[in-house]
């Protein structure tokens, strides 16, 4: 590929406009290579934004922790299936409905669980 500018042999690719860059042309932000001064501000941009979504998903992130969405499956999963029980003793009979919204919730929890795993998110 050729420079943008220059038509002579290009470097590296602009990471905000993708135009190719040579050696002169070429900025190196230490994160990305830029064309010019308004690129390099838009791939600090998009460095901070990649930076922020990366917190948002959990890409990297140390924690042990399961994701607070999970839990809130489980708690209610577990919320849904107590109750059921303690109805259950209370009535003597089994209150089928809440059983059944305990077992979704866990379900659904479950899937979710699973698909952050092979999706890498933490969420
Ligand atoms: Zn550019
Ligand atoms: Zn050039």
């Amino acid at each position: 590929m050729k420079c943008f500018t220059h038509q002579i042999d290009s470097v590296g690719i602009c990471k905000s406009c993708n135009k190719a860059v040579c050696s002169d042309c070429a900025i190196d932000t230490g994160r990305g290579i830029a064309c010019s001064e308004e690129c390099v501000n838009e791939v600090n941009d998009i460095n901070v934004i990649m930076d922020k979504s990366k917190q948002i998903y959990g890409i990297g992130s140390s924690s042990k922790l399961p994701p607070t969405g999970i839990l809130m499956y489980l708690f209610f999963a577990v919320a849904f299936t107590g109750f059921g029980i303690y109805q259950t003793i209370i009535r003597e009979r089994p209150d089928y409905f809440l059983f059944v919204m305990g077992a979704g919730f866990l379900i659904v929890g479950g899937l979710a669980w699973f698909r952050n795993r092979k999706l890498n998110l933490n969420c």
